[in-house]
């Protein structure tokens, strides 16, 4: 190819495109240029939250998200036209953490992954004349305000358990045991046990949910079980941390929401009470639970999904709290807006209980409802937060121009003038900033500058 036509004082870079999956996201309607607007603002708050997030974040990889993947490469801008008319703009070529607890940036990309996902469920069980609901499970917890063992106390934890399980073994068969060695982790184990959170139990109890001969016979209603699909939000209250799960169910006939209450919602939460209690904690009759019909996009788990994608991360204390507490968005928000002890604390607690734990869990086997819907496998949330949008034309910038822009917080404005005008329009508020540039290879370069 000729050589590329530069920007003012551009240099030539080697890598112009990265390698890796493109997605193109088409919106189901033409947007509004307020809502053009609100999205170019909501994703400047996320960006300049993870900012913020990467001062104060014991995570590390939180702490380079967003950072040049290649430091000699630079990144991209890519610019799509969508369908509508509208254009969307990203970067390629940048780390990316995929936190979906802690990192306003990715977290959001892949909730709204989730709901285009949850949202093709609820269509597919439509078509096929079924109902879909939402069950919401909470809990209590009386051993104390914690809200679960780190990544690191779960692994060990997990190990403990096999070695002991083996030394049970060994023993039944009258092989050599180390007694000592085996006490020891015995009493290591107790002490990670009495240490678990309400985090730590939610598996459990959500297993003994969906086991045993009563779920048979509550899969067996309203036609036949399809599958479930379950969420986990937390919450920080005045009384400490608040976990639920939110469960879609779906059924292959038509049920009212009344008889679905009353038919299987007592059922499901007697067995989650009873395995909570089991494990010291406990769930309240009155407020532990609800069953109701999922209208798509109204109230069902993909619109939970989307409102969590679109959580604007600033000014939220002029808002109200919502349900139950401050999301972690707002724990963080007080984290970095006021440096106090406490809120940072918090802020620590959820980054070490949270890291590592799962969002999203599907039925697998013959309720595997990505199947019914033909969606393919699921993407982990780092796969999510690492693919590159689609893009028509992208122009790159060297990783120093990069670093200027992350650091001075106009890597939004960039996208927000891509979005605007395209590729030139880029370019522009680029040269006006005296910053350099460069044409990718193997897409068309921008004219008319
Ligand atoms: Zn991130």
């Amino acid at each position: 190819m000729t050589a590329p036509a530069l920007g003012k004082g551009a240099t030539t870079l080697r890598s112009a495109t990265q390698p890796g999956k493109h997605r193109r996201r088409e919106h189901a309607q033409p947007r509004t240029a307020e809502q053009v607007a609100g999205a170019q603002e909501r994703r400047a708050n996320r960006w300049s939250r993870r900012a913020q997030l990467r001062r104060i974040s014991r995570l590390k990889r939180i702490k380079y998200c967003g950072h040049t993947m290649n430091p000699e490469a630079g990144v991209t801008l890519g610019v799509i036209e969508n369908r509508d008319g509208t254009r969307s703009a990203a970067y390629g070529g940048l780390k990316t953490c995929g936190s979906v607890w802690c990192c306003p940036v990715c977290a959001a990309k892949i909730a709204t992954r989730r709901a285009d996902d949850l949202a093709t469920v609820v269509r597919a069980v439509d078509g096929l004349g079924g109902s879909a609901f939402l069950l919401t499970l909470t809990m209590r917890h009386e051993r104390g305000d914690r809200l679960g063992l780190t990544s690191e106390q779960r692994a060990r934890r997990n190990r403990l358990e096999e070695r002991l399980a083996d030394v049970q073994v060994a023993e039944a068969n009258g092989w050599d045991v180390d007694e000592r060695q085996a006490e020891a982790d015995a009493i290591e184990l107790d002490s990670l046990k009495a240490q678990e959170g309400c985090w730590d139990v939610l598996s459990y109890a959500w297993q003994r949910v969906t086991s045993g001969s009563s779920w048979q016979e509550d899969s067996e209603r309203f036609g036949g079980l399809l599958g479930w699909a379950r969420a986990v939000e937390v919450t920080d209250g005045d009384n400490g941390w608040h976990v639920h799960l939110h469960v879609l169910l779906c059924f292959r006939e038509e049920v009212s929401a009344d008889l679905a209450r009353a038919a299987l919602g007592l059922r499901l939460f007697g067995r989650w009470r009873r395995a909570l209690e089991r494990k010291g904690f406990s769930a309240s009759e009155e407020h532990g639970w609800d069953l109701r019909r999922a209208q798509l996009g109204d109230g069902d788990l993909a619109d939970y999904f989307t409102k969590m994608a679109h959580e604007v991360t600033g000014g939220h204390r002029k808002e109200g709290r919502a349900r139950g507490g401050r999301t972690p968005m707002q724990v963080l928000a007080d984290a970095v807006e006021t440096y106090e002890e406490s809120a940072m604390a918090r802020w620590w607690e959820w980054e070490a209980a949270s890291d590592g734990r799962r969002q999203l869990t599907w039925s697998t086997g013959r309720r595997d409802l990505r199947a019914l819907a033909g969606l393919g496998r699921e993407a982990s949330d780092e796969e999510i937060a690492e693919e590159d949008e689609d893009a028509d034309v992208r122009l790159t910038l060297p990783a120093d121009v990069w670093r200027l822009l992350d650091a001075s917080g106009r890597a939004c404005a960039v996208l927000a003038a891509a979005e605007r005008g395209g590729i030139d329009a880029a370019s522009a508020w680029l040269g006006a900033h005296g910053l350099e540039w460069g044409h990718a290879a193997g897409c068309s370069p921008p004219t008319g500058r």
